[in-house]
């Protein structure tokens, strides 16, 4: 009920609102945390509570509601009849003793009226606070994360003259077998979240499900995905989910005991920095392309997505049972178009992603992930003998390198440093790596 700051992000207002506005400040502008403030009612101190319902005529509502919903099932089948709901079926749903108490809702429609003219935003891993802020700062926001972010450039193009030019690249492409284009469709409108720890800084997100391609991207995430899961789990660290870590770090537990005398295992844990966003395209088009490479070296030929549900798995053949086929070079030619067509509307400019992976978009994680696995992959065969000492496990931008060394030998320990040393320089030069912890442990 009180968020309000998508329809600023669209807008692009960019004007103070608050002179002369008792609220709290800070450098000039209102700026606080609304269950901090002193005025705030209970029940809006968290975002996801529901005021009471207004129990009048409740069930009217409840049966236009179920008609909306109803509302375009033809395509169930023909002999379908009208679908409709009598009055005393809805009447059975709904419990009528209950009084009128519609005073929650009062309050917060009284904040809300209290707060007109203000930003009212959720916090970004925090999503129960509420920020309220001056629409200006919103504005420097959304100017520091999209407008003026080096990962994007202004388009000179309407959004309807984009959205043809990108029909028409698909449709000539054959992209129309991979999901149809959707008439309906339009640019993501992105917007920013200020952080929870620091809610000067803002995290850019951009939604990309009305965009018209997305059933195609969706197909080409499954196929990413299959593709990455299918190369071996040893020549990597990429983790699937982090409940195959406990087996993971079981069999690497194995595998130090006995690597040489008096085992002693160090320890770095890093984040990768700027995963989605600095990555150059030509570094994820190489990777997808190695990938590729290594599939048809094995003699396979595309991959079978299923039609209904999950599931997706790497083919020689190209006819299966209810499954779809991908082949690899249309699969190439959908990631470059991907990351030579991604918009985004933020504050009513059309706006162009240059560096970095799509934002937002399904297969945004499996690029990522299939990026850093190229270059765990070189690292790890570039280590010839030394292989045997290394492990190590990432979690999409986690990642964590173990290197076994002899606490009897110096000359081991001072190896394992540098294998250490060389693991940080192994991804691209765009990306840097974070260290978090190091430590040495049986
Ligand atoms: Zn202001």
């Amino acid at each position: 009920m009180i968020h309000n700051h998508r329809r600023y992000a669209a807008d692009g207002v960019t004007r103070c609102t608050c002179a002369g506005k008792p609220f709290p400040k800070v450098e000039g502008h209102v700026h606080f945390r609304l269950s901090q403030w002193s005025r705030c009612p209970a029940l809006a101190k968290n975002a996801k509570n529901v005021p009471g319902e207004d129990k009048r005529n409740v069930s009217e509502r409840l049966k236009n509601e179920i008609a909306t919903a109803l509302n375009g099932v033809d395509w169930l089948g023909e002999q379908l009849g009208a679908v409709g709901v009598r009055e005393e079926e809805v009447a059975a749903c709904i419990e009528g003793s209950r009084s009128v108490d519609d005073t929650g809702r009062k309050q917060i429609l009284r904040l809300k009226q209290e707060l007109t003219g203000l930003v009212l935003c959720p916090l970004d891993r925090n999503p129960g606070e509420t920020l309220v802020l001056c629409p200006s700062l919103y504005a420097k926001g959304m100017r520091t994360a999209f407008i003026s972010n080096e990962g994007y450039e202004g388009c000179e193009k309407s959004e309807v003259e984009v959205l043809e030019e990108s029909k028409d690249a698909y449709v000539s492409a054959g992209f129309q077998k991979l999901g149809k284009w959707k008439k309906d469709g339009r640019l993501g409108r992105a917007y920013a979240l200020p952080k929870h720890k620091d809610t000067e800084k803002f995290r850019p997100i951009c939604p990309t499900f009305c965009e018209p391609s997305t059933n195609a991207c969706k197909m080409m995430a499954r196929c990413l995905n299959a593709m990455l899961f299918g190369l071996p789990g040893n020549e990597h660290l990429n983790l699937k989910a982090v409940s195959d870590m406990k087996g993971r770090l079981m069999k690497i537990n194995k595998k130090m005991e006995n690597v040489c005398q008096s085992t002693q295992v160090m320890v770095a844990s890093y984040d990768i920095k700027d995963m989605f966003s600095k990555l150059p395209h030509a570094t994820i088009v190489r990777a997808v392309d190695w990938c590729i490479w290594w599939y048809k070296e094995r003699g396979l030929t595309g991959v079978h997505v299923k039609v209904r549900g999950k599931g997706a798995r790497m083919s020689k053949s190209d006819v299966v049972d209810r499954h779809r086929f991908v082949d690899f070079n249309c699969l190439m030619r959908y990631v470059q178009f991907d990351l030579e067509n991604c918009y985004t509307v933020a504050s009513a400019v059309v706006l162009r992603q240059i560096v970095g992976i799509p934002m937002g978009k399904p297969s945004s994680p499996p690029l990522a992930c299939l990026m850093c696995a190229k270059s765990e992959w070189d690292f790890l065969s570039s280590l010839g003998s030394q292989r045997r000492y290394v492990a190590g496990l990432r979690f999409v931008d986690d990642v964590s390198c173990f290197v076994a060394f002899s606490t009897k030998r110096q000359k081991s320990r001072e190896q394992a440093e540098q294998i250490l040393k060389r693991f940080e320089r192994s991804y691209d030069p765009a990306l840097t790596l974070k260290r978090t912890e190091i430590e040495d442990g049986k």
